[in-house]
Protein backbone atom coordinates (compact mmCIF):
# COMPACT_ATOMS: atom_id res chain seq x y z
CA UNK A 1 0.00 0.00 0.00
CA UNK A 2 1.42 3.35 -1.31
CA UNK A 3 2.66 5.68 1.87
CA UNK A 4 1.00 8.75 1.78
CA UNK A 5 3.30 11.83 1.37
CA UNK A 6 2.73 13.80 4.61
CA UNK A 7 0.98 16.45 3.36
CA UNK A 8 1.52 18.56 6.50
CA UNK A 9 4.92 18.98 5.70
CA UNK A 10 4.13 20.47 2.05
CA UNK A 11 1.72 23.50 2.89
CA UNK A 12 2.39 26.69 3.55
CA UNK A 13 1.69 27.70 0.59
CA UNK A 14 -1.47 26.06 -1.64
CA UNK A 15 -0.43 22.23 -2.47
CA UNK A 16 -0.34 22.94 -6.15
CA UNK A 17 1.99 26.05 -5.63
CA UNK A 18 4.36 23.27 -3.14
CA UNK A 19 4.14 19.95 -5.53
CA UNK A 20 6.85 18.93 -6.64
CA UNK A 21 7.92 17.79 -9.98
CA UNK A 22 5.90 17.09 -13.65
CA UNK A 23 5.14 20.25 -14.15
CA UNK A 24 3.33 19.66 -17.32
CA UNK A 25 0.95 17.81 -15.60
CA UNK A 26 0.82 20.10 -12.84
CA UNK A 27 0.30 22.95 -15.81
CA UNK A 28 -2.58 21.20 -17.40
CA UNK A 29 -4.58 21.15 -14.35
CA UNK A 30 -4.09 24.60 -13.17
CA UNK A 31 -5.21 25.55 -17.44
CA UNK A 32 -8.57 23.25 -17.05
CA UNK A 33 -9.12 25.03 -13.53
CA UNK A 34 -8.83 28.40 -15.10
CA UNK A 35 -10.26 27.97 -18.13
CA UNK A 36 -13.25 25.87 -16.47
CA UNK A 37 -12.64 22.85 -18.54
CA UNK A 38 -12.51 20.34 -15.42
CA UNK A 39 -13.39 16.83 -16.75
CA UNK A 40 -15.79 14.33 -14.83
CA UNK A 41 -12.94 12.13 -13.48
CA UNK A 42 -9.38 11.47 -14.12
CA UNK A 43 -6.89 9.28 -13.83
CA UNK A 44 -3.29 9.91 -12.30
CA UNK A 45 -1.29 7.60 -12.59
CA UNK A 46 2.51 6.83 -11.64
CA UNK A 47 5.09 4.65 -9.41
CA UNK A 48 4.73 4.80 -5.58
CA UNK A 49 5.54 7.81 -3.83
CA UNK A 50 5.55 9.79 -7.03
CA UNK A 51 2.98 12.25 -5.60
CA UNK A 52 0.01 11.17 -7.10
CA UNK A 53 -2.65 11.41 -3.86
CA UNK A 54 -0.96 14.61 -3.49
CA UNK A 55 -1.26 16.06 -7.23
CA UNK A 56 -5.10 14.74 -6.56
CA UNK A 57 -5.44 16.74 -3.14
CA UNK A 58 -3.96 20.13 -4.97
CA UNK A 59 -6.16 19.17 -7.66
CA UNK A 60 -8.81 19.12 -5.31
CA UNK A 61 -8.25 22.39 -3.59
CA UNK A 62 -8.08 23.98 -6.60
CA UNK A 63 -11.72 23.24 -6.84
CA UNK A 64 -13.02 24.13 -3.52
CA UNK A 65 -10.77 27.08 -3.55
CA UNK A 66 -13.12 30.17 -3.19
CA UNK A 67 -10.50 32.66 -3.73
CA UNK A 68 -8.31 31.15 -6.56
CA UNK A 69 -5.18 33.69 -7.85
CA UNK A 70 -3.12 34.14 -10.65
CA UNK A 71 -5.88 34.04 -13.25
CA UNK A 72 -7.88 30.99 -11.51
CA UNK A 73 -4.47 29.14 -12.07
CA UNK A 74 -4.02 28.48 -8.49
CA UNK A 75 -5.51 27.91 -5.07
CA UNK A 76 -4.76 30.23 -2.21
CA UNK A 77 -3.40 27.83 0.49
CA UNK A 78 -5.30 30.00 3.17
CA UNK A 79 -9.24 30.05 2.84
CA UNK A 80 -11.09 27.79 5.33
CA UNK A 81 -11.94 25.64 2.08
CA UNK A 82 -8.01 25.44 1.07
CA UNK A 83 -7.44 24.49 4.92
CA UNK A 84 -9.81 22.09 4.93
CA UNK A 85 -8.36 19.68 2.33
CA UNK A 86 -5.04 19.97 3.26
CA UNK A 87 -5.89 18.50 6.63
CA UNK A 88 -8.31 15.95 4.77
CA UNK A 89 -10.90 17.29 6.86
CA UNK A 90 -13.13 18.80 3.58
CA UNK A 91 -16.83 17.41 3.54
CA UNK A 92 -16.88 17.67 0.17
CA UNK A 93 -13.26 16.00 -0.84
CA UNK A 94 -13.98 12.45 0.54
CA UNK A 95 -11.05 10.37 0.23
CA UNK A 96 -11.65 5.98 -0.38
CA UNK A 97 -9.18 3.55 2.18
CA UNK A 98 -9.61 0.07 2.01
CA UNK A 99 -11.20 -1.58 4.44
CA UNK A 100 -9.27 -2.42 8.37
CA UNK A 101 -7.40 -5.63 7.40
CA UNK A 102 -8.87 -5.71 3.77
CA UNK A 103 -6.28 -6.03 0.38
CA UNK A 104 -8.63 -4.55 -1.97
CA UNK A 105 -11.99 -2.09 -1.82
CA UNK A 106 -15.42 -3.85 -1.65
CA UNK A 107 -18.64 -3.66 -4.11
CA UNK A 108 -20.07 -1.83 -0.74
CA UNK A 109 -17.51 0.93 -0.94
CA UNK A 110 -18.70 1.32 -4.92
CA UNK A 111 -22.15 1.66 -3.97
CA UNK A 112 -21.54 3.90 -1.02
CA UNK A 113 -19.51 6.18 -3.04
CA UNK A 114 -22.33 5.95 -6.05
CA UNK A 115 -24.97 7.19 -3.02
CA UNK A 116 -22.48 9.81 -1.70
CA UNK A 117 -21.61 10.94 -5.66
CA UNK A 118 -25.70 11.86 -5.84
CA UNK A 119 -25.58 14.25 -2.63
CA UNK A 120 -25.46 18.32 -3.20
CA UNK A 121 -22.13 19.36 -1.98
CA UNK A 122 -22.31 20.77 1.90
CA UNK A 123 -19.47 23.15 1.50
CA UNK A 124 -17.96 23.33 -1.72
CA UNK A 125 -18.60 23.99 -5.09
CA UNK A 126 -18.76 20.09 -5.81
CA UNK A 127 -18.29 16.62 -4.29
CA UNK A 128 -14.87 15.45 -5.26
CA UNK A 129 -14.32 11.27 -4.65
CA UNK A 130 -10.71 10.15 -4.64
CA UNK A 131 -10.05 6.43 -4.71
CA UNK A 132 -6.31 5.84 -4.44
CA UNK A 133 -4.59 2.87 -5.88
CA UNK A 134 -7.92 1.65 -8.21
CA UNK A 135 -5.98 -1.19 -9.30
CA UNK A 136 -7.03 -2.87 -6.00
CA UNK A 137 -10.92 -2.74 -6.60
CA UNK A 138 -12.17 -6.14 -6.77
CA UNK A 139 -13.82 -6.80 -10.44
CA UNK A 140 -17.32 -6.59 -9.41
CA UNK A 141 -16.40 -3.66 -7.69
CA UNK A 142 -14.63 -2.10 -10.65
CA UNK A 143 -17.89 -3.43 -12.53
CA UNK A 144 -20.03 -1.25 -10.32
CA UNK A 145 -17.72 1.85 -11.08
CA UNK A 146 -18.82 2.02 -14.24
CA UNK A 147 -21.42 3.56 -15.05
CA UNK A 148 -20.51 6.70 -11.72
CA UNK A 149 -17.24 7.43 -13.95
CA UNK A 150 -18.80 7.59 -17.44
CA UNK A 151 -21.25 9.82 -16.31
CA UNK A 152 -21.63 11.29 -12.44
CA UNK A 153 -23.62 13.70 -11.49
CA UNK A 154 -23.08 17.35 -12.39
CA UNK A 155 -22.21 18.39 -9.18
CA UNK A 156 -19.67 15.04 -8.53
CA UNK A 157 -16.16 14.38 -9.77
CA UNK A 158 -13.72 11.45 -9.10
CA UNK A 159 -9.91 11.21 -9.25
CA UNK A 160 -8.22 7.66 -9.13
CA UNK A 161 -4.91 6.99 -9.24
CA UNK A 162 -3.18 4.02 -9.91
CA UNK A 163 0.25 2.76 -10.36
CA UNK A 164 0.39 1.15 -13.70
CA UNK A 165 -2.24 1.68 -16.31
CA UNK A 166 -2.22 -1.67 -17.55
CA UNK A 167 -4.05 -2.99 -14.05
CA UNK A 168 -6.67 -1.22 -15.36
CA UNK A 169 -9.67 -2.13 -17.59
CA UNK A 170 -9.52 -0.44 -20.80
CA UNK A 171 -13.26 0.61 -19.65
CA UNK A 172 -11.98 2.57 -16.84
CA UNK A 173 -9.43 4.39 -18.67
CA UNK A 174 -11.62 5.49 -21.65
CA UNK A 175 -13.92 6.70 -18.85
CA UNK A 176 -10.88 9.60 -17.24
CA UNK A 177 -8.69 11.98 -18.79
CA UNK A 178 -5.42 10.77 -17.67
CA UNK A 179 -2.23 12.29 -15.89
CA UNK A 180 1.12 10.07 -15.93
CA UNK A 181 3.77 11.37 -13.58
CA UNK A 182 7.07 10.48 -14.32
CA UNK A 183 10.34 10.22 -11.92
CA UNK A 184 11.68 13.77 -11.36
CA UNK A 185 15.37 14.39 -12.03
CA UNK A 186 17.57 15.04 -8.83
CA UNK A 187 18.39 18.52 -9.88
CA UNK A 188 15.13 19.12 -10.39
CA UNK A 189 13.79 17.28 -6.66
CA UNK A 190 16.70 19.08 -5.03
CA UNK A 191 15.75 22.38 -6.02
CA UNK A 192 12.14 21.72 -5.20
CA UNK A 193 13.24 20.62 -1.62
CA UNK A 194 15.52 23.97 -1.05
CA UNK A 195 12.69 26.44 -2.34
CA UNK A 196 10.08 23.98 0.12
CA UNK A 197 12.40 25.01 3.15
CA UNK A 198 12.22 21.18 3.52
CA UNK A 199 16.16 20.84 3.34
CA UNK A 200 19.45 22.71 2.98
CA UNK A 201 21.35 22.77 -0.57
CA UNK A 202 23.61 19.69 0.87
CA UNK A 203 21.04 17.60 2.49
CA UNK A 204 18.57 18.08 -0.61
CA UNK A 205 20.80 17.03 -3.27
CA UNK A 206 22.18 13.53 -0.84
CA UNK A 207 18.51 12.68 -0.68
CA UNK A 208 17.65 13.62 -4.12
CA UNK A 209 20.62 11.49 -5.40
CA UNK A 210 19.17 8.66 -3.38
CA UNK A 211 15.44 9.60 -4.15
CA UNK A 212 15.00 7.25 -7.37
CA UNK A 213 12.71 10.59 -8.56
CA UNK A 214 10.26 9.88 -5.94
CA UNK A 215 9.45 13.66 -4.01
CA UNK A 216 7.29 11.22 -1.70
CA UNK A 217 10.12 9.23 -0.71
CA UNK A 218 12.60 12.49 -0.66
CA UNK A 219 10.58 14.10 1.89
CA UNK A 220 9.73 11.05 4.24
CA UNK A 221 13.73 10.37 4.19
CA UNK A 222 14.16 13.45 5.71
CA UNK A 223 12.34 13.32 8.49
CA UNK A 224 13.50 10.03 9.00
CA UNK A 225 17.42 9.83 8.56
CA UNK A 226 17.43 6.18 8.67
CA UNK A 227 15.40 5.78 6.05
CA UNK A 228 18.73 7.44 3.77
CA UNK A 229 21.17 5.43 5.73
CA UNK A 230 19.21 2.22 5.03
CA UNK A 231 19.30 3.54 1.10
CA UNK A 232 22.89 4.06 1.17
CA UNK A 233 23.83 1.42 2.94
CA UNK A 234 21.80 -0.69 -0.22
CA UNK A 235 24.07 1.29 -2.51
CA UNK A 236 26.90 -0.22 -1.22
CA UNK A 237 26.01 -3.55 -0.47
CA UNK A 238 24.85 -3.25 -4.57
CA UNK A 239 28.16 -2.05 -5.22
CA UNK A 240 30.37 -4.63 -3.60
CA UNK A 241 28.85 -7.37 -5.53
CA UNK A 242 31.05 -6.41 -8.56
CA UNK A 243 33.89 -7.87 -6.56
CA UNK A 244 32.19 -10.55 -5.59
CA UNK A 245 32.01 -14.53 -6.96
CA UNK A 246 29.58 -15.80 -8.76
CA UNK A 247 28.29 -18.13 -6.10
CA UNK A 248 28.31 -15.04 -3.33
CA UNK A 249 26.29 -13.28 -6.32
CA UNK A 250 23.64 -15.75 -6.13
CA UNK A 251 23.39 -16.16 -2.60
CA UNK A 252 23.29 -12.75 -2.38
CA UNK A 253 19.96 -12.41 -5.59
CA UNK A 254 17.72 -13.55 -2.64
CA UNK A 255 18.90 -10.59 -0.47
CA UNK A 256 17.53 -8.07 -2.95
CA UNK A 257 14.71 -9.49 -4.13
CA UNK A 258 12.55 -11.25 -1.39
CA UNK A 259 9.43 -9.49 -3.10
CA UNK A 260 8.13 -7.43 -6.12
CA UNK A 261 8.67 -4.22 -4.42
CA UNK A 262 11.81 -4.78 -2.92
CA UNK A 263 13.34 -5.89 -6.15
CA UNK A 264 11.67 -2.80 -7.76
CA UNK A 265 12.92 -0.25 -5.14
CA UNK A 266 16.51 -1.66 -5.52
CA UNK A 267 16.48 -1.38 -9.45
CA UNK A 268 15.43 2.32 -9.32
CA UNK A 269 18.10 3.04 -7.46
CA UNK A 270 20.73 0.65 -8.86
CA UNK A 271 19.93 1.88 -12.33
CA UNK A 272 20.82 6.08 -12.22
CA UNK A 273 23.75 4.94 -10.84
CA UNK A 274 24.92 2.71 -13.52
CA UNK A 275 23.79 5.54 -16.00
CA UNK A 276 26.42 7.45 -14.25
CA UNK A 277 29.05 5.13 -14.63
CA UNK A 278 28.16 5.05 -18.81
CA UNK A 279 28.77 8.82 -18.71
CA UNK A 280 31.81 8.40 -16.42
CA UNK A 281 33.04 5.82 -18.73
CA UNK A 282 32.24 8.62 -21.59
CA UNK A 283 34.95 11.01 -20.15
CA UNK A 284 31.31 12.84 -18.75
CA UNK A 285 32.23 12.45 -15.17
CA UNK A 286 30.93 16.13 -14.32
CA UNK A 287 27.99 15.78 -15.08
CA UNK A 288 27.06 12.17 -12.98
CA UNK A 289 23.73 12.57 -10.71
CA UNK A 290 25.54 11.21 -7.55
CA UNK A 291 28.04 14.28 -7.78
CA UNK A 292 29.09 12.87 -3.85
CA UNK A 293 29.86 9.37 -5.47
CA UNK A 294 32.18 10.70 -8.32
CA UNK A 295 35.47 8.95 -7.55
CA UNK A 296 34.04 5.67 -7.23
CA UNK A 297 31.75 6.24 -10.14
CA UNK A 298 34.87 7.05 -12.26
CA UNK A 299 36.54 3.77 -10.95
CA UNK A 300 34.26 1.84 -11.33
CA UNK A 301 34.01 3.09 -15.00
CA UNK A 302 37.75 2.77 -15.71
CA UNK A 303 37.50 -0.95 -14.42
CA UNK A 304 34.58 -2.02 -16.39
CA UNK A 305 34.61 0.16 -19.65
CA UNK A 306 31.81 2.03 -21.33
CA UNK A 307 30.64 -1.26 -23.49
CA UNK A 308 30.37 -3.51 -20.55
CA UNK A 309 28.72 -0.09 -18.55
CA UNK A 310 25.83 0.05 -21.20
CA UNK A 311 25.14 -3.33 -21.43
CA UNK A 312 24.19 -3.73 -17.84
CA UNK A 313 22.19 -0.16 -18.17
CA UNK A 314 20.51 -2.61 -20.87
CA UNK A 315 20.39 -5.44 -18.65
CA UNK A 316 18.89 -3.63 -15.91
CA UNK A 317 16.03 -1.98 -18.02
CA UNK A 318 15.46 -5.84 -19.45
CA UNK A 319 14.93 -6.66 -15.26
CA UNK A 320 12.49 -3.50 -14.24
CA UNK A 321 10.54 -4.42 -17.46
CA UNK A 322 10.43 -8.24 -15.99
CA UNK A 323 9.24 -7.15 -13.11
CA UNK A 324 6.15 -5.19 -14.34
CA UNK A 325 5.42 -7.89 -16.06
CA UNK A 326 5.33 -9.95 -12.77
CA UNK A 327 7.96 -12.32 -13.82
CA UNK A 328 9.60 -14.31 -10.33
CA UNK A 329 12.33 -11.36 -8.47
CA UNK A 330 14.47 -13.47 -7.70
CA UNK A 331 15.26 -15.25 -10.81
CA UNK A 332 15.25 -11.58 -12.57
CA UNK A 333 18.10 -10.92 -10.06
CA UNK A 334 20.10 -14.13 -10.63
CA UNK A 335 20.30 -13.24 -14.25
CA UNK A 336 20.80 -10.21 -13.60
CA UNK A 337 24.02 -10.13 -11.43
CA UNK A 338 25.61 -12.69 -13.30
CA UNK A 339 25.74 -9.85 -15.91
CA UNK A 340 27.12 -7.50 -13.38
CA UNK A 341 30.50 -6.51 -14.79
CA UNK A 342 33.35 -7.53 -12.36
ZN1 LIG B 1 -8.35 28.91 -0.92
Amino acid sequence: MTQPIPIDQVTGSSLIDAYLGNPRAVAGLRHAVAANQVGHAYLITGPDQIGKRTLALAFAQMLQCQQRGDGGRSACGVCVHCRKVAHGTHPDVVTMSLPKDKQSYSIEQVRTLITEASLKPTEGSRRIFLVPDFELMTLPATQASLKVLEEPPPTAMILLTSVSTDLLLPTIRSRCQEVPLSPVAPADLAAGLVRQGLADQAEALEVAQLAGGLPGWAIVALTRPEELAERRALLNRLNALARASRAERITQAATFAADKASAQQTLALWLPWWRDVVLAAHGEGAIVRFTADRPTIEAQARACGAVAAEAFVRALIRAMRELDQNANPRLVFDVLLLELPG
